[in-house]
């Protein structure tokens, strides 16, 4: 049976806006004024705002194919949120902004929303308007998160100080392999159609690459704990280039370890199975959304028995490098292989 379909073009653009938008509702005390009017009022109570914006365009940062509309619109929404909490802030509303071409229905656009309001739900955020436009043919989203800090309690990437510990949260590396897993499947399937995809049961990896999750949880913790980072950043690029984001906007160097690397067993199984050192995808890998900070050495005794975040090394002065101590105990230099998530 042909699913249903219905074209944007029998709402018109303002019927569209109401129908994505109908079950909107506000969470926030900040947010005064939500979606309908030319602008929405955010009231911040003595709190500082932190803004972030980040556009994802249809065969270049996301594919279709492999990605459904419901994970895609979850995910845009947690890669903003991740950047709020990055700065050690709450995320209080959100803005969507979408270009769509007739290629997509109703029911498709539909879709599209489950996923971002699922991600406003959870994660208490108010979705306080957009813009919605047209496109010859990809889908662009733009997402512009706002979060709440208390007075001069953000966090930089600036930060950071000698003999600092360098923290990450959850593991790395997961959200690539996931990626290439994804990759594999779409090949096979162009090439024959009838084969049924073999994605090994791999429920953990594919979940990281598809519906990643933003660090709440360690921000609020660092809170209770009364420990501020003097350094943050969120891992999208994987750890090496962001951890010489942070060493230079510090001016400082490092040293990691690589038997400290929190990787999941089904990351290095499946590292093992492409051919891929585990610690590579670690490193270079992206999208993982977990978080990289530096908090002071005095905080040791509070964070070692943490299960939300490893240790995997220290800061040191600028003079002495930034590198990685392999298991063999080679010291290799940090470099930033960066990461393209579009590789043919
Ligand atoms: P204007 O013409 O003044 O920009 P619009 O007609 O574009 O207003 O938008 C009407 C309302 O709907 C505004 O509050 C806007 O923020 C909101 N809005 C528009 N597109 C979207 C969207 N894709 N998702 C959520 N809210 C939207
Ligand atoms: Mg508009």
């Amino acid at each position: 049976m042909a699913e249903k379909r219905t074209e944007i073009a029998s709402l018109g653009e303002f019927g569209l806006i109401d129908h994505l938008t109908r079950h909107n509702e506000v969470r926030n005390a900040s947010t005064l004024l939500s979606i309908g009017d030319d602008g929405a009022v955010i009231e911040p109570f003595g709190k500082q705002l932190v803004v972030t914006t980040d556009m994802l365009v249809e065969g270049v940062h996301f594919d279709l194919m492999y990605m459904s509309l419901k994970h895609l619109g979850y995910k845009s929404v947690i890669v903003n949120l991740s950047d709020i909490y990055a700065m050690n802030a709450e995320p209080s509303q959100i803005t969507v902004s979408i270009a769509i071409s007739n290629r997509f229905s109703v029911e498709a656009l539909d879709e599209l929303y489950e996923g971002i309001n699922l991600a406003c739900d959870r994660y208490g955020v108010d979705l306080i308007g957009g813009d919605t436009t047209t496109s010859q043919k990809g889908l662009i989203i733009s997402i512009t998160a706002i979060g709440e800090v208390e007075e001069n309690k953000f966090v930089t990437r600036s930060g950071a100080q000698e003999n600092d510990l360098i923290c990450v949260t959850g593991d790395l590396g997961a959200a690539y392999m996931g990626l290439l897993l994804l990759e594999r499947e779409k090949k096979l399937y162009l090439e024959n159609p009838n084969v049924k995809p073999d994605l090994e049961n791999q429920t953990y990896i594919l979940e990281r690459f598809m519906k990643p999750e933003a660090r709440r949880q360690t921000i609020a913790w660092l809170k209770e704990k009364k420990i501020l980072p003097t350094a943050m950043i969120d891992i999208s690029d994987g750890l090496s280039s962001e951890m010489l984001h942070i060493c230079k906007q510090s001016e400082m160097g490092c040293l990691i370890y690589e038997e400290k690397l929190p990787i999941h067993d089904d990351t290095r199984a499946i590292a093992e199975k492409f051919g891929i050192a585990a610690t590579t995808a670690a490193l270079n890998g992206g999208e993982d959304y977990e978080l990289l900070f530096t908090i002071s050495a005095n905080e040791y005794e509070k964070v070692k028995e943490c299960e939300l975040f490893k240790i995997i090394g220290h800061i040191t002065t600028a003079d002495k490098g930034k590198y990685f101590l392999t298991n063999g105990n080679n010291k290799i230099e940090l470099i930033a292989q960066g990461w393209n998530p579009i590789k043919n």
